[in-house]
């Protein structure tokens, strides 16, 4: 039977996008239209999101949203069915989604994120004519009140994702008197979290069910080490959480029909890479060495994705004779000292700091191999990526990256089945082996071919990931049912 969801997303790709949440919300829609499930999506007007509405209509009108009317929208943009929150005082206005430009929250997230979670409740409820979601779909903590909201004031199930357990949208306790809850809402079973008012807490405590982007993730969050703090909430919830690997949209990531490369190249003709690994060493003033193992690395550039620990491997780096590409931006210091050493390097480091779509299709297509050293990662997306452009991922033992990478060892080589390189823990020593064991496998070109033709295989599309979330949905509302 089909099911028809109300997905609840900040981040929408490509209008509005600053991790993989956006890619997310975007590419599983479509993917679960063969499952039967149909899929619409709120998302908060931002201006991108406002400028690419098309036939747009409005559905409902709210007097009074957090101190300024604000009305509901309906449209397409990129393919999409899309609900829009049009709250100008919200959500226009200049710099990122959650922060202003430069790079501090905006005050006034609590409640930002409080209108679009209560519109969400009200949509779900059917208050957009004419459709009447089976179920209600948040996404990280900007959207975890919806399922507050739910819980306390009636309506459908909720499935909650979290896509990154490290941001939790807590608020000082003064803002629940704002959020319209009930009193009973302020306790520990509640919203409430260390003192004061936890979002993504909220819709983990209140969720029908939980999922997480990568079975390993699932085991990790309930565990002390990864629990960030909502480890005791995730073991109790257990029963309800279960880890669905991301995809990437193959109609993107396409080496066939990217046109955003230089060449285009398919696994039996892997030949078009050394097309764009010559491009990409143009594009970035490093020496043109076909014969150099190039390393690419596109990633946000903090804490979280290692890569300090990368700017200490560089000596061992440009010790094996290899070079690297890097796109990121992030943390300033990380930012300097990438530059710094790209400076340093110019033939052997090159370092974009930005943003930059056609840069990283041109790494995935360029880079022999693609480092993703993060000390934690509930799914990563670059190395889904590096696998179906052949670009062999050398990835920390971790989360997602641990479920969707098969190391090189002996054994996986024997069986045929090695697609990229594995190390743990995240530290600097094992990124150096690791390192210096791509370098080995890199001499060998025969196996270095088999490890790309294994990699390039590898089924990284939404098809399955897919089929399990509908089958999430379809059990919650059987639940409900009995
Ligand atoms: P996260 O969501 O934690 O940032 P993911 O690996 O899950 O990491 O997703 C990151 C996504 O953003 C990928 O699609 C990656 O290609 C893209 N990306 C990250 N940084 C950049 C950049 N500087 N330029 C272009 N794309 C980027």
């Amino acid at each position: 039977m089909p099911i028809s969801v109300l997905s609840v997303a900040s981040e929408i790709y490509p209008l509005v996008k600053t991790g993989g949440l956006a890619d997310v919300a975007a590419a599983l829609p479509p993917a679960l239209a063969a499952e039967d499930v149909r899929v619409r999506t709120l998302v908060p007007g931002y201006q991108a999101v406002l400028s690419a509405l098309e036939d747009a209509s409005e559905q409902w009108f709210f007097a009074d949203l957090y101190g300024s009317p604000a009305r509901l929208l309906q449209g397409r943009a990129g393919g999409l069915d899309l609900m829009v929150l049009d709250a100008p005082h919200l959500f226009l206005r200049p710099g990122g989604p959650y922060q202003d430009p430069s790079g501090v929250d905006w005050p006034d997230n609590a409640w930002r994120f409080a209108a679009l979670a209560r519109v969400g409740a009200e949509v779900a409820r059917g208050v957009a004519g004419g459709f009447v979601p089976d179920l209600a779909w948040a996404h990280e903590w900007h959207t975890g009140l919806l399922a507050a909201y739910l819980h306390y004031e009636g309506g459908p199930p909720v499935v909650m994702t979290v896509h990154n357990l490290a941001f939790q949208g807590w608020f000082p306790a003064a803002v629940f008197a704002t959020l319209g809850l009930p009193a009973a809402a302020w306790s520990v079973e509640g919203v409430e979290y260390f003192g004061g008012v936890g979002y993504l807490k909220a819709g983990l405590a209140h969720a029908d069910a939980i999922t997480t982007v990568s079975p390993s993730y699932a085991a990790e969050i309930r565990t002390p080490e990864g629990g960030m703090g909502l480890d005791g909430l995730l073991r109790l919830r257990a029963d309800c959480l279960v880890g669905i690997r991301n995809g990437i949209d193959t109609a993107v990531w396409d080496p066939e029909g990217d046109r955003l490369l230089a060449e285009n190249y398919t696994a039996s003709r892997v030949e078009g890479r050394a097309v764009n690994k010559a491009a990409l060493q143009r594009r970035l003033g490093l020496a043109a060495q076909p014969e150099a193992l190039l390393f690419g690395m596109v990633s946000r550039l903090t804490w979280q994705k290692g890569v300090d620990l990368l700017l200490e491997a560089l000596p061992t780096l440009l010790g094996c004779g290899a070079q690297l590409a890097l796109l990121g931006s992030g943390e300033r210091a990380m930012e300097a000292a990438f530059l710094a050493a790209a400076e340093q390097h110019p033939e052997r480091i090159g370092c974009r700091i930005g943003y930059d779509e056609s840069l990283a299709h041109l790494i995935q297509a360029g880079a022999d191999a693609l480092l993703v050293p993060s000390r934690f990662e509930p799914c990563g997306l670059t190395q889904l990526c590096a696998l179906r452009y052949g670009a062999l991922p050398v990835v920390a033992r971790v989360g997602g990256l641990g479920d969707t990478v098969i190391d090189a060892n002996e054994m996986a080589m024997a069986a045929g089945v090695g697609t990229g390189v594995m190390f743990a823990p995240p530290s600097v020593r094992m990124l150096e082996a690791a390192l210096l064991r791509t370098a080995s496998l890199w001499r060998d070109q025969r196996l270095w071919r088999r490890l790309q033709r294994n990699a390039m295989r590898t089924d990284v599309s939404w098809r399955r990931p897919a089929a399990q979330y509908a089958r999430v949905f379809h059990d919650v509302l059987a639940s409900r049912a009995a």
